[in-house]
């Protein structure tokens, strides 16, 4: 038997030296098949040239993949149990540096900035996500001013079908629009719920978002302001984009005025519900909206 971190043994072994048991709380499962875990590393093309980011760590197994095939992985874990375990079993790489931090309160750009020798180096996000907060945590990622380089990351099969999905679809949102706006998505390949200690009450999948090579024809003004927009346009995805408007930028009547001419210049409807607009109509009705100071 092999001494992997990720072999079943040897998680067995561990969690039971530090009599740990996985918490729900914290969507831990662990991945326990070590050719699976090769082939995400793999999947994301990892090279001693990059820059690798870790959400969850957990016990380490994804982690000791990534630091043999990384320049250098920043290891970004929650629970404060898994600290020391993490100390030990990543001992034998001076190439990983773990830090005890919720994913979603990290200043990424700061935490890049800190923690890479050279943070020029391409950035690729590389993880098996805590399933209970996937799409927050890709919201995240991508509404930062960080260019990622890949982003490569296992989720619920359902979830990953989101990230494709075509406006007017039930899985078409926020999330889906983020990703067309810069990056394009693939899914991998699947990974059986038997793979993990324990297994989870679904299937997943490993998707690989690249840095978009098309450029986009239409640009926003400014991309912090799209993403934060679009979240803020599906705040209420069963409303209106009228009503979801009024939320994001105002109700006065003479804000109200000027919203009517934007739309009817750009030849949306306001009674549209959001899921039904293109990325391309996003953006140019948030550079419509800039125009006339909204
Ligand atoms: N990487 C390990 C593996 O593949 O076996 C563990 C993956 S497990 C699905 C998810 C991991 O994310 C757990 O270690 C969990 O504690 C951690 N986690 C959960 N929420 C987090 C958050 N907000 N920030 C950072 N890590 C988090």
């Amino acid at each position: 038997e092999s001494a992997q971190i990720g072999s079943r043994k040897t998680t067995r072994s561990i969690l039971n030296e530090y009599g740990l048991h996985a918490k729900k709380g914290f969507g831990q499962n662990f991945l326990t098949d070590p050719a699976i875990l090769q082939r995400i590393v793999e999947a994301a093309e990892v090279t001693t040239a990059d820059n690798v980011i870790e959400i969850g760590p957990g016990i380490g197994a994804l982690t000791e993949k990534l630091a043999q095939a990384a320049g250098q992985v920043v290891a970004v874990e929650i629970d404060q149990d898994l600290i020391p375990v993490l100390e030990k079993t990543l001992a034998p790489y001076d190439n990983v540096t773990v830090i005890n931090q919720d994913i979603l309160k990290a200043n990424l750009p700061e935490l890049i900035q800190q923690r890479f020798t050279d943070p020029t180096k391409p950035i690729k996000v590389v993880a098996n996500l805590p399933y209970y907060i996937t799409s927050p945590i890709l919201m995240n990622l991508l509404a930062s001013p960080v260019e990622w380089s890949s982003i490569t990351v296992m989720m619920q099969k359902e979830v990953a079908q989101r990230l494709t999905a075509k406006p007017g679809t039930k899985q078409y949102g926020a999330l889906t629009l983020a990703i067309e706006y810069q990056m394009d998505a693939e899914v991998a390949f699947n990974v059986s719920r038997h793979s993990f200690i324990p297994a989870p009450n679904v299937d997943s999948a490993i998707v690989v978002l690249k840095q978009r090579q098309q450029p986009l024809t239409t640009k926003p003004f400014d991309k912090q302001k799209l993403m934060g927009f679009i979240r803020g346009c599906f705040a209420h995805r069963r409303k209106s984009l009228w009503n979801n408007l009024q939320t994001v930028i105002g109700k006065d009547e003479n804000i109200k005025a000027k919203m009517t001419k934007v739309l009817e210049k750009i030849e949306i409807s306001p009674q549209l519900r959001p899921e039904k607009l293109t990325l391309a109509q996003f953006i140019n009705l948030l550079n419509a909206l800039h125009q006339e100071k909204l």
